[in-house]
């Protein structure tokens, strides 16, 4: 079930193609999967996420006490995604990736933050490299902050794809499905398997 924003002069056409009322929520909603896309002008975002979000843990060595650390990262299965400027292609195909991977950033629903932030220690901390506060990971030892860049950005960061060690995949299911402004990578072209080095866990 995907809700819509549906503008009230718009209603009469939504409910042409389909969409039902939830007059609890005083929402437009769809309910099958398969027909999210006739709707795409409604949705909040460029893409769907259909089912579950994931946590998806790494670890890396912190910059300031060389310790091992966890650090994390959002994901979604790319077989999960519906990416309304090419709903007809695979997620998969079109990226290269059959997991989607993001920085923690302000597109990551709400739920997601609170969990990262109670259970998995990650918080809000002043960046001098960017001037500003951001929600990130920090190190569990010396609670230094461990820098977007070095977490995402170079092939053979701990979520690169040059990178072999493995991740730990805590799973969330959604109540219903969301629309997201969070972007697809397309910067590799040859196919890579996430999931060959990840597991997934059971939350503590
Ligand atoms: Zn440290």
């Amino acid at each position: 079930m995907l809700y819509l924003t549906v503008p009230f002069e718009q209603k009469e056409l939504a409910k042409q193609l389909g969409a039902k009322w939830d007059s609890k929520e005083k929402k437009w909603y769809v309910e099958n999967q398969n027909d999210y896309v006739k709707f795409k002008e409604w949705v909040d975002g460029c893409i769907i996420v259909k089912d579950n979000f994931l946590i998806v843990e790494g670890q890396q060595s912190c910059w300031k006490c060389h310790k091992n650390t966890k650090v994390y990262a959002v994901g979604v299965l790319s077989d999960n995604i519906i990416d309304l400027d090419r709903p007809t292609v695979s997620v998969q195909k079109d990226t290269g990736y059959d997991l989607q991977l993001w920085a923690l950033n302000d597109e990551i629903p709400k739920k997601i933050r609170e969990e990262l932030s109670t259970k998995f220690g990650c918080k809000f901390k002043y960046s001098y490299t960017e001037k500003r506060s951001y929600f990130a990971n920090v190190c569990f030892h010396c609670d230094s902050l461990q820098g977007n860049f070095f977490l995402y950005n170079e092939p053979d960061s701990p979520f690169g794809y040059m990178n072999d060690s493995e991740l730990t995949i805590y799973k969330y299911d959604l109540k219903e499905d969301v629309g997201s402004w969070l972007m697809l990578d397309r910067s590799i072209s040859p196919d890579y398997f996430y999931l060959r080095r990840c597991k997934f866990a059971e939350k503590s």
